[in-house]
C-alpha cells in the first residue's frame, strides 16, 4: 500500500454506519495485518440525520498520523440511495474512487448517472437483503465494502462480526453473518452512463473554500458541516418537529435553557420589563434535535411545536456555502444559527469589531 487506503461512509442515523466503520477499523488491525483508524461524524443523536464514517488503513510498518475527515476517498459507501440527492455526498470523489450505493433493486438501473467521473460504481440492495436475512443494512454494506476493497476475505468479515456481536447478541449472529455473505456475494458493478449535470463542481472537487481556519475558529473548534441541521434535507428519511419560539410571550425564566440537552437556547444580557437580566434571543436550530422537551417545560407557551419541514432554511441552504444566512423575518423571530456564543464573537472578530 503506497499511501493510505481511505474509505468514507455516507449514511443516515439509524442505519448502523457507526458500527460498520468501527468494525472496518478493527478488521484492519486484527485480521488484515495493517494499521487502521476509524471515526464517525454526526450531530446530536437524531434518527435520520446525516452520519459520516471515516476509515483509514496503511501498512503495518507505517503509522497513521492524520485524524482528519477523508476528503478524497478510495472507496465511498452510500448507505441509502436517497442520500444521492445531496451533492455533498460526492465531495472529493474522482477517477480513483470506487463507489458502492445501496439501492432499491426495483429501481436499480443498469446504467447509473453520477455527477463526477469515478473509477467504478457498484450497487447492492442492502435494505432488501437485510430484511430477508434478518440482519441490518450495515452488515450487508460491510460485506459489500469488504468485497469491493479487494483485499478482504469473507472469513475475515465473519470473524470481525463474531467478535463484535457474538457475545453481546448471539441470537443475532446467524442472520448478520448471512447478511454479510450476501452483501459480499451480491454486490455488482454497474455501468456509469455519464455525468449528471451539477453546478457544484467546486464542492465535488473537495476544494470549496473554508471560512473557518486555525486563526478564526473558536477554542475547541467548530464543525462547519452540521449533522443535525434544519438546513439538511432530511425528507428521504424523516419528517420531524422543531420548537417554534414566540418571543413576545417569553418571560425569560430560563427553564428551556436548563432543560435543553443540546444548549440550543441563546441568552444575552438585556433588559426585560425594565430590569437587566439574561434575555432569551432564540434558538440555534443547527444543534436542535427536535426532542421538544423545551416545549413541555415552557410555562407560558412561548415555545410551541412546529414542523421541521417548514423551517425557512429549507429554502435558503446553499450547499457550497459555509455560512448560511436566514431570511430577515426568521432572524427577527430569534432563529439565527450563528448567534452561538462562540461563533458570534468570532464573526465580530473577523469583521474587526468589538467583542
Ligand atoms: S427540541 Fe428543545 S429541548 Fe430539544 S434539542 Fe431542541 S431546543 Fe433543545
Ligand atoms: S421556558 Fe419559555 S418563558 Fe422560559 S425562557 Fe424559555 S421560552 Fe422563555
Amino acid at each position: 500500500m503506497e499511501k493510505y487506503y481511505e474509505i468514507r461512509l455516507e449514511s443516515i442515523g439509524g442505519l448502523g454506519a457507526n458500527l460498520c466503520g468501527k468494525m472496518l477499523g478493527e478488521l484492519g488491525i486484527k485480521y488484515l495485518g495493517r494499521n487502521s483508524t476509524s471515526f464517525s461524524s454526526y450531530g446530536s443523536e437524531k434518527t435520520g440525520t446525516p452520519v459520516k464514517g471515516y476509515i483509514r488503513y496503511c501498512d503495518k510498518e507505517k503509522e497513521i498520523r492524520i485524524h482528519s475527515p477523508i476528503i478524497h476517498p478510495d472507496l465511498l459507501a452510500v448507505f441509502h440511495q436517497a442520500l444521492l440527492k445531496d451533492i455533498g455526498v460526492w465531495e472529493g470523489c474522482d477517477e480513483n474512487t470506487e463507489v458502492i450505493v445501496s439501492i432499491d433493486s426495483g429501481q436499480a438501473a443498469e446504467e447509473f448517472q453520477v455527477p463526477v467521473s469515478v473509477k467504478a460504481c457498484h450497487i447492492i440492495d442492502a435494505q432488501q437483503i437485510a430484511i430477508e436475512t434478518r440482519s441490518r443494512i450495515n452488515m450487508v454494506m460491510l460485506g459489500a465494502i469488504g468485497k469491493v476493497m479487494g483485499f478482504v476475505k469473507l472469513s475475515d468479515l465473519n470473524q470481525i462480526c463474531e467478535d463484535a456481536l457474538g457475545s453481546k447478541y448471539p441470537d443475532a449472529l446467524k442472520g448478520n453473518l448471512e447478511g454479510i455473505r450476501r452483501g459480499y456475494e451480491e454486490v455488482s458493478s454497474v455501468k456509469v452512463s455519464g455525468l449528471r449535470s451539477t453546478s457544484d463542481r467546486k464542492l465535488i472537487s473537495g476544494e470549496s473554500s473554508k471560512k473557518w481556519g486555525y486563526i478564526t475558529a473558536p477554542i475547541g473548534g467548530i464543525n462547519p458541516r452540521f449533522g443535525s441541521s434544519v438546513a439538511a434535507d432530511l425528507s428521504p428519511s424523516r419528517q420531524g418537529y422543531i420548537p417554534v419560539f414566540i418571543k413576545e410571550r417569553c418571560i425569560n425564566c430560563g427553564l428551556c435553557d436548563s432543560t435543553c440537552p443540546d444548549m440550543v437556547f441563546q441568552f444575552k444580557k438585556g433588559v426585560y420589563k425594565g430590569k437587566e437580566m439574561m434575555v432569551n434571543q432564540g434558538l440555534d436550530y443547527y444543534h436542535c434535535k427536535g426532542c421538544l422537551r423545551c416545549v413541555d417545560v415552557c410555562p407560558v407557551n412561548a415555545l410551541v411545536q412546529g414542523l421541521e419541514a417548514e423551517h425557512p432554511d429549507k429554502d435558503y441552504f446553499l450547499p457550497n456555502q459555509d455560512i448560511i444566512r436566514k431570511p430577515e423575518y426568521y432572524i427577527k423571530a430569534g432563529a439565527d444559527g450563528y448567534i452561538t456564543s462562540e461563533s458570534y464573537l468570532t464573526e465580530k472578530r473577523m469583521e474587526g469589531g468589538e467583542v
